[in-house]
């Protein structure tokens, strides 16, 4: 049975993975700090599956103990979602997320590279695309909303979004010069929880993203929702964002996996003849191809809960992309894959377990 190595297992979407992942027969291995989710995660791991899935406590700063777990399996993959993610929080602690973000990732490669574990997939994100899309690139200007994977990636807006870009193009060098064979995935605002709602997004205290907002609204949990501005060039002036639900996003990791389980054997040199091949990297948006502002997402909330979600606008948020959403026709024609579930059914889901 092939064994995966899953980086912030026991977060939002890493327990989703895990899930996925041990359901379709695979073994995973979850190695977590907890900085920002918890053992009842496990708990909630546990019910879905029918057994504990193996969890260490280990902070990737810690490289003894993560080479402790390292030594204990024979890891055929890694998926790597163990990350600061609060874009705002990286306006204001640039340095902290690339120490966290790029630093500690650089100890897990170079783990990887001491096993021989050669294949990854990175949890990337759409804020590497450069916005503006730069001249003399001005159609692309023009399609910025409809972001394709050959858009240009740099000079992001937020420092959150320049770890991402800067995980990739150290990905890229290693799959040049150390052989390691990557599925670089990039999304954006994943919504949504596993159906029987014993996994899923619980942001401690005040939440930063838009769904649990607006649901800590609607239990009267939160008073009233800030929305970040309502002038813009938009359906309504909010703005727009490109929702995925977290299981059709999974099923993308699920895909992207088997692409690489495909992969030449050429790329994977025998025993005893390990030297550093060269290896493989490819892109891809995982998103659903529909487009939701601010607003109509209030609207969508207020009929699946019944309740009033009071809201206020408010200044922009710093960091802030405007317009994002993209073409998914790569993930389409190569992966076979694209999202299927209802804004409906993902915010019914949430609700599940907002109102338990
Ligand atoms: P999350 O915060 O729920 O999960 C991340 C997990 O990583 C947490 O459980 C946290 O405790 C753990 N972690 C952080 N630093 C660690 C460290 N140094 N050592 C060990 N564990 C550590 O976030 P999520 O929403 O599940 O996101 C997962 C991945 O997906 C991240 O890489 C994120 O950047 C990426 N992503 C998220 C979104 C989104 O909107 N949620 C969008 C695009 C990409
Ligand atoms: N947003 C908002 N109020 C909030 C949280 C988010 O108006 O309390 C808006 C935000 O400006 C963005 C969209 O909702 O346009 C999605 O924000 P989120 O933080 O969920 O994801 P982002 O796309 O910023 O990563």
């Amino acid at each position: 049975m092939k064994t995966i190595l899953i980086t912030g297992g026991t977060g939002y979407i890493g327990s989703h993975a895990v899930v996925a992942f041990e359901q379709a027969g695979y073994k995973t291995v979850i190695v977590d700090n907890l900085s920002n989710s918890s053992l009842k995660t496990i708990d909630g791991i546990e019910k879905i599956i029918g057994y504990r899935p193996d969890f260490f406590e280990v902070d990737l700063r810690d490289k003894t103990k993560l080479e402790d777990v390292f030594r204990k399996y024979d890891f055929d993959w890694v998926v790597h979602f163990a990350w600061l993610k609060a874009v705002w929080e990286s306006c204001e602690k640039p340095l902290e997320y690339f120490d966290n973000n790029i630093v500690w990732s650089i100890r897990l490669f170079e783990l990887m590279k001491d096993y021989w574990v050669r294949n990854i997939i990175f949890s990337s994100s759409a804020t590497v695309y450069t916005s503006p899309q730069p001249s003399p690139l001005k159609e692309r200007e023009q399609a910025q909303s409809w972001i394709k994977e050959d858009f240009v990636t740099w000079n992001t807006s937020n420092p959150y979004g320049t770890t991402k870009f800067l995980l990739e193009v150290i990905l890229t060098d290693l799959s040049k010069f150390a052989g390691f064979n990557v599925i670089n995935l990039r999304y954006f605002n994943p919504i949504g929880a596993h159906e029987s709602w014993y996994i899923w997004e619980d942001p401690d205290g005040i939440p930063n993203n838009l769904l649990p907002y607006i649901m800590k609204v609607a239990t009267g949990e939160l008073k009233k929702l800030r929305v970040f501005w309502d002038d813009y060039d938009t359906v309504d002036g909010t703005w727009v964002r490109d929702y995925i639900d977290v299981v059709d996003l999974i099923d993308g990791h699920l895909k992207a996996y088997e692409l690489l389980e495909n992969i030449p054997l050429s790329n994977f040199p025998p025993e005893g003849e390990r030297i550093a091949t060269k290896g493989f990297i490819d892109n891809f948006n995982l998103w659903v191809g529909r487009w939701v502002s601010v607003l109509e997402m209030v609207e969508a909330a207020k009929k699946v809960t019944g309740k009033d979600i009071t809201y206020e606008i408010a200044p922009r948020r710093e960091g802030d992309l405007g317009e994002v959403y993209c073409n998914p026709s790569k993930a389409k024609s190569i992966l076979d894959w694209e999202a299927t579930t209802s804004l409906e059914d993902s915010l019914r889901n949430s609700w599940k377990f907002y109102n338990k």
